[in-house]
Order: structure tokens, then C-alpha cells, then sequence
């Protein structure tokens, strides 16, 4: 599978707001933040590595403006597509946003990605989202709206203001990770889903890399997710685990449900987890791990029908 290597890149974990629903944060969470010579360094070497595209996110990028626009311009100098993850708590006026999206525009961000939902808007009022918006259109910077919902008739609302505002917009799953693990959950009203995952890797400010960015250490029991530090591989050589993991690439292109299947889970059950918490089961198991493992070596081609 020919693979176009992009990565989420953790350069701190700090955040100016605290959202009930963070996966981000546990409430004993450390906060790092990378060396920009060492950011920058790392940037140097995911170019050599022919990484096409750097998503800015972890925490709030943004608290570090000049940093991350010294590293958009490294992006820039690469061609490699940049995008920065922000709650928008800087859009407070718009005389204000202009400013910032314009300078990240001539930096050479390629998109911006704006954090939404009804527990980031306790923190951050809602015209900062439309502010950031409209300067988006303004100055022809590539921008949408990450929408993060439970599903719940208590995100309509807010839902309705992104409709009303025209404004570009798209739903995303609560994961219930971090905070959000002892969330209740709403019904999911759907049906058998096959659960593929893109699976984005992740470099955090440890300069530990994850072959997936919502998962990180979530997996501790068999350290699932795990490619290896910086310190003692090659960009190259943890972009190549990624790749060459056979788990990583049935999660890609056979999905969650029917490796479920295989491991034994009853249909019965797999409905019931969504698609993340379905991975956890499957993967932070070293019972599960083994067997399929011995599956896949002992049946070939039965991961296709
Ligand atoms: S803005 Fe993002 S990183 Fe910050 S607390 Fe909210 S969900 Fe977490
Ligand atoms: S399904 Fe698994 S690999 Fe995909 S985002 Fe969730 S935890 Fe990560």
C-alpha cells in the first residue's frame, strides 16, 4: 500500500482552557512543550523522510503564536501541507483575527481547523469560531469547523448557529477518552458500521511517536500504539513500523468489526461499542493481541470475503 506519510505533531500539550470532554488531558496530565530548535530540526528531517503533511495540534498550538509560525514557514520552505488545530481563543475581535489569520496565511499555513462544541464554548464564546471564520473567507485561508458531538439533542443548538452562520462545518465523534471516559453515553442509532480508521501517527512533545493520535499511551496494556522516540529512531525508520504493521493496515482497510468477528466478539456485541472504544477492546488485550496474531499467520486470506 502506497502510503502518503503525514503526521499530527505534538509540539505542547499545554492549553489555555480546560474542556470537561478532553482526551487530551487525564486530570493528573504533565504538560510538555518541545524545543522549537528541536522542532524545527525534526521538521528538517520529516522533509528528508518526504512527510507531505504536518497537522499542528495537542493542546492549544496557538498559546506558542511566533513558534508555530516559524515552523508553518519551515512547512512552507518544504512544501509540506501545514494545518493548525486551535480553539480560537484568540479571535476575540475581529480586528484581531484578521491580524493572526493574515500573518498565518503569509506564513504559509495551508489550513486552519477550529475546535467546536458545546464544552469548548464554556470556555471560548462562540463569535470567536464565526470571527475566525469569516477571516478565513477574508483572506482565502483553507479553514473548517471541527464540529464535536455526542449526538445529543443538546448540541442542536449549537449546530443551528453554524448553519445560520454559513459558515463550514463538519461533525466529529465525542471520543470518550480522557475526561470524557465517564461521560454517559447517548444511544448511537445506526447500523453495523465496518469501522476502517485512517489512523493519523503522532509526535508529542517527548518526541514519542504513536501510530495513532487519539489513542497515544491509552493503550498501556500492550503498549499497541507504540513506534518508538526520536531520540533512538529515524523519522524514517518509525514512519516504516507505521507502515509495515499488518495490524495497522487491516484496521485501514478491513475495519474494526470484522477483525472483532474474528477475535470472537458476537455481532450482538459489536454493536455496542463505538468504533474507538471497539480498538480498545480489541487491541489493549494482550489476549485478544495473541490471538489475532496467530490468526493472521495461521489464516491467510481470511481477512478478505
Ligand atoms: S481546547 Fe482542545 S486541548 Fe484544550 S482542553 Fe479543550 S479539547 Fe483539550
Ligand atoms: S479506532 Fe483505534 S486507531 Fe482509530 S482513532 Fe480510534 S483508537 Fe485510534
Amino acid at each position: 500500500m502506497n502510503q502518503i506519510r503525514k503526521t499530527a505533531f505534538g509540539y505542547s500539550t499545554q492549553c489555555n482552557i480546560k474542556c470537561d470532554h478532553c482526551v487530551a488531558a487525564d486530570d493528573d496530565y504533565k504538560h510538555e512543550k518541545m524545543d522549537l530548535v528541536r522542532a524545527r530540526g525534526i521538521i528538517d528531517e520529516m522533509a528528508g523522510a518526504n512527510v507531505k503533511a504536518i497537522s499542528f495540534t495537542v493542546g492549544e498550538p496557538l498559546i506558542f503564536l511566533n513558534d508555530i509560525l516559524s515552523l508553518v514557514r519551515l512547512c512552507k520552505k518544504y512544501g509540506i501541507y501545514s494545518r493548525v488545530v486551535t480553539n480560537g481563543f484568540w479571535a476575540k475581535t475581529p480586528a484581531l483575527t484578521d491580524n493572526i489569520v493574515s500573518e498565518l496565511k503569509i506564513s504559509g499555513l495551508s489550513q486552519l481547523r477550529l475546535s467546536y462544541s458545546r464544552w469548548h464554548q464554556a470556555h471560548v464564546n462562540q463569535e470567536n469560531i464565526l470571527n475566525a471564520a469569516q477571516s478565513c473567507q477574508k483572506f482565502s485561508l483553507d479553514y473548517f469547523i471541527s464540529f464535536v458531538t455526542d449526538f445529543s439533542d443538546e448540541d442542536d443548538s449549537f449546530e443551528q448557529y453554524l448553519i445560520d452562520n454559513q459558515v463550514k462545518y463538519f461533525p466529529e465523534p465525542l471520543l470518550y477518552f480522557g475526561r470524557a471516559g465517564g461521560f454517559t453515553r447517548s444511544q448511537a442509532l445506526t447500523d453495523y458500521p465496518p469501522h476502517l480508521c485512517d489512523m493519523n501517527p503522532i509526535l508529542t512533545p517527548s518526541l514519542d511517536m504513536y501510530a495513532c493520535c487519539d489513542a497515544q499511551n491509552r493503550f498501556a496494556e500492550t503498549d499497541f500504539f507504540f513506534l518508538g522516540n526520536v531520540k533512538i529512531f529515524s523519522i524514517n525508520e518509525l514512519f516504516k513500523k507505521y507502515e509495515e504493521n499488518p495490524f495497522f493496515k487491516l484496521i485501514k482497510t478491513v475495519g474494526l468489526s470484522k477483525l472483532a468477528t474474528l477475535a470472537g466478539f458476537k455481532a450482538t456485541e459489536i454493536v455496542k461499542y463505538r468504533k474507538c472504544e471497539l480498538c480498545e477492546k480489541l487491541f489493549n488485550s494482550s489476549e485478544n493481541l495473541q490471538f489475532l496474531k496467530t490468526a493472521a499467520e495461521s489464516k491467510q486470506g481470511v481477512w478478505k470475503r
